[in-house]
């Protein structure tokens, strides 16, 4: 396709100049015809600890504009034959969850019917419930692959069923989910109770936990997430928590003891092949970062799985 339009040319346009869109690609609204939608979801009103991920869309796209077009890990530039774009972000009442939850559906809904996949930069983790809730009603019940420090399971907080720990319990009982190929990798620190695990299982997940990457090699591990997740269609959702602080401060409930950027970038390049349907990379909270460390792993991790999708149509 020799009409794809890519990123503004680092040799022409400095890097730190030109438009404000991630890895200052086109606007949705500049091309003819797009593959893959990048689009901001700056809600974070259902946290449950440090609030700022609304900031996050913003700060992750700031933090892609040194991302160039060719990923030399995957040997392939991902906005060479695929058109993607950055779709903005989506509008979204901060008092009213429930009502969040809708226009991010909604907005979700009107891209998927435009575009074959969308990568939502958050914003907060409730934010994939929408998000899962529009990707079934246009490829059915996806494979869940979550990155995370917390299994996101909680059946409610306060009372409230709608919050950035309780998503994907939301997904399971709605069906968004296929049986038995959900899987929580990096899972990591201190529990209200043992049955917090229990519980997960019970809902049908399997979970790689944090302290398996002290023994496992990091392809071992790979290999039980795509036997996982099979040939289904697949919803990747990265909680930047996932990361240890040291990589990413910038975060609402940060645990000790976690991944590497290296090591998350490496697993994410390991589900290439997979059918990735849409994806989201959430809980970045730009006011507790230093120097743009967490918002240059989330744009990293970004390009991944934009590399990831753009591979599929191959
Ligand atoms: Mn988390
Ligand atoms: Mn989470």
């Amino acid at each position: 396709m020799s009409d794809v339009r890519g990123p503004v040319d680092g040799l022409v346009v400095p890097r730190f100049a030109g438009p404000p869109t991630f890895a200052r690609l086109p606007r949705l609204d500049e091309v003819v015809g797009c593959d893959l939608a990048i689009v901001g979801i700056p809600f974070d009103s259902g946290t449950t600890y440090r609030p700022g991920a609304r900031f996050g869309p913003a700060a992750i796209r700031q933090g892609s504009k040194l991302l160039r077009p060719y990923n030399p890990a995957q040997d392939f530039s991902p906005f060479n034959t695929t058109q993607v774009a950055d779709a903005g972000d989506i509008a979204c009442n901060p008092f009213h969850i429930d009502e969040a939850i809708a226009q991010i559906d909604t907005g979700v809904d009107a891209l998927l019917s435009a575009v074959r996949g969308v990568l939502a930069l958050g914003g907060d983790h409730t934010i994939a419930l929408p998000m899962l809730r529009a990707v079934r009603r246009h490829f059915g019940p996806v494979a869940l692959v979550h990155f995370d420090a917390h299994l996101d399971t909680w059946n409610t907080y306060f009372g409230a069923p709608y919050t950035h720990g309780t998503p994907f319990r939301r997904a399971t009982e709605e069906g968004l989910l296929l049986d038995d190929r959900g899987v929580h990798v990096g899972i990591r620190g201190p529990l209200y109770a043992a049955s917090d695990i229990d519980d997960d299982r019970g809902l049908g997940f399997d979970i790689v936990r944090c302290t398996e990457f002290d023994t496992v090699a990091l392809g071992v591990i790979v290999e039980r997430i795509r036997a996982r997740v099979g040939d289904s269609p697949v919803y990747v959702s990265v909680d930047i928590d996932v990361l240890d602080p040291a990589y990413a401060p910038a975060t609402g409930t940060p645990e000790a003891g976690g991944l590497s950027s290296r090591e998350l970038l490496a697993l994410l390049r390991g589900l290439r092949g997979l059918r990735l349907v849409s994806a989201d990379i959430v809980e970045v909270a730009p006011a507790y970062d230093h120097a743009e460390i967490t918002a240059i792993a989330a744009a990293h991790i970004a390009y991944e799985l934009l590399t990831d999708m753009a591979l599929q149509k191959l």
